[in-house]
């Protein structure tokens, strides 16, 4: 289906415009889609545009600027931007874009806008892209459009678009209340997973108010709870006025249905509060689209239960994150998106590992540890703190990557990793492969440990378990007891293990880690 005028243009060109469906982006715009609609333009001197949405995939073709419109109507996105950007041609013109350009961007909340500018011989002279700033619009132009600079823009947008949302939001949507639900099947480690579950809904964001377990000796196959349990959590919710139930058991579609029929609010269970801190915390274009496949792989056995119903608690906690505009109803579809991301990620992978290779020679290290141990604060005081290190990301390298100088022309490259937990089901350490093995390729790993953390021991034994799984473990390694702002030396409750006492916080004993990595990688 080509949108807008088509008038006038011959059917074998509508055809090939046709054609363009079926060719994935893996670029901001594919180049053979970007000489078509180019070629075409400026023989009939008309625009031609074309929504792209994340995977790559041609969503709609449109001709002239009234196609324009109708073809990305793609509605407002809340919390993140709509996923699709447009890209359409300017033929006799430059790639300057016109407020009414930038009005479709903002009210269709796009990933971006660009023109192309054609000159009256058919040549392309330039392109002009705008992204979303809060409420308006940042305009860079450009003379290749496919540099990856375009699209990791997107993400810088999305962040400030996110910000400003939730600025503005934060006084309208209340907390989340939360009361975390667990059946006691008499496994020894039932005790830990409930405090750490408890933390893990705290970094999400929730607040939690109230807590109840029941012992079984299996979980229930309707509601994982008993009848007098169920009401038991019926009452707790109507006296603490929670509006989510956390279940540390993994749910059923159908469970996680029963139970939000029952209750009456939202229920998700661990993975998908763990689902919901990876998302929130993504940053780079890899790590977004790792979380958005792992959402997807989550989700797909789950629709069944929903029952059509997903708009239902569609906001908040569990439903976040660049997956969140994904979740139709369509298993087909979702399984075609699930092979397109992985496609994706496996490029991204390749690249990755091309990027390695280049910097065989360079000294690298890792920063490893359970989330919200403090590594990304950790990795920001480290190469910021340095009066030689380079405040922007080095160019060519995943946002996660910063080059850090020890002295003049001695630097190291420091990858901030994405966060260990406990029980992380298999799909997910699937999904973060990629990003997990920046850890097996660096000289060095820093383990960063909250020393405020009263779980703190077992905390460690999970990254070291995890290290173990994907073939780090021999790795050299420093651990870093971190947040030592929040705690006395003596109360640690892991005397064990000798290593570097900080506070990313404060840049207590910061030079001293310095020391201990250049010393590690035999820098100097
Ligand atoms: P990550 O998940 O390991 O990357 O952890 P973050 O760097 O995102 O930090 C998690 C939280 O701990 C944030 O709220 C930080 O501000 C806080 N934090 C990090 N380092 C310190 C520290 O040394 N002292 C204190 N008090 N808080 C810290
Ligand atoms: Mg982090």
């Amino acid at each position: 289906m080509i949108y807008g005028n088509t008038d006038g243009i011959k059917r074998h060109i509508l055809d090939m415009l046709e054609n363009l469906y079926s060719i994935k982006n893996y670029d901001f715009i594919d180049n053979a889609i970007l000489e078509a609609i180019v070629k075409v333009s400026a023989d009939y001197n008309r625009e031609i545009g074309v929504a792209i949405n994340r995977n790559g995939k041609v969503l709609a073709i449109s001709i002239g600027s009234s196609g324009l419109v109708s073809a990305i109507n793609v509605g407002k996105g809340e919390r993140s931007l709509s996923g699709v950007r447009f890209i359409h041609t300017h033929p006799n013109a430059s790639s300057m874009l016109s407020e009414a350009d930038l009005s479709v961007l903002r009210n269709n909340v796009l990933d971006a806008i660009a023109a192309v500018g054609i000159s009256s011989n058919g040549d392309i002279n330039g392109f002009t892209v705008a992204y979303i700033d809060g409420s308006g619009a940042e305009l860079y132009h450009t003379q290749d459009i496919n540099t990856s600079d375009a699209l990791k823009k997107i993400i810088e947008a999305e962040k400030r678009y996110r910000a400003s949302v939730s600025q503005t939001k934060a006084n309208k949507d209340e907390i989340e209340r939360a009361i975390l639900v667990s059946v006691d099947l008499g496994a020894e480690q039932h005790e830990l997973n409930l405090v750490e579950l408890k933390e893990l809904a705290k970094t999400a964001g929730a607040q939690v108010v109230g807590a109840l377990t029941q012992s079984r000796s299996k979980p229930d196959n309707r509601y994982i709870l008993g009848k007098g349990k169920l009401e038991e959590l019926k009452l707790l919710i109507q006296n603490s006025g929670a509006n989510l139930v956390i279940m540390d058991e993994e749910l059923s579609g159908l469970q996680q249905r029963n139970l939000e029929e029952e209750l009456g609010i939202k229920v998700i269970d661990r993975s998908g509060l763990i689902l919901d801190i990876f998302a929130s915390r993504a940053t780079s274009l890899e790590g977004m689209l790792q979380v958005e496949l792992a959402q997807l792989k989550y989700n797909l056995p789950r629709l069944i239960g929903m029952g059509g119903d997903m708009g239902r608690f569609r906001n908040g906690i569990g439903m976040r994150g660049p997956g969140e505009k994904k979740l139709e109803l369509d298993r087909r579809r979702i399984k075609e998106q699930i092979n397109d991301l992985e496609r994706r990620i496996e490029k991204l992978g390749k690249e990755r590992d091309l990027r390695r290779k280049n910097r065989f020679s360079q000294p690298s290290v890792a920063l490893v540890g359970y989330t919200n141990a403090g590594k990304s604060t950790l990795m920001n005081l480290l190469s910021r703190s340095d009066v030689l290190a380079e405040d922007k990301l080095f160019a060519t390298l995943d946002p996660v990557t910063r080059k850090v100088y020890a002295a003049e022309k001695k630097f190291y490259l420091l990858t901030d990793t994405v966060g260990f937990i406990r029980k992380l089901p298999h799909q997910f350490i699937e999904a973060f492969k990629s990003t997990l093995e920046e850890a097996v390729y660096a000289d060095v790993l820093v383990h960063v440990m909250d020393a405020s953390n009263p779980n703190l021991f077992n905390q460690y034994k999970v990254v070291c378990e995890v290290l173990e799984s994907i073939g780090a473990g021999n790795k050299p390694m420093i651990n870093v007891y971190n947040k030592m702002d929040k705690v006395n030396s003596n109360e640690l409750t892991v005397p064990v293990i000798s290593g570097v006492y900080i506070s990313a916080k404060t840049g207590q004993g910061i030079e001293e880690l310095k020391k201990e990595i250049i010393s590690k990688l035999n820098l100097l």
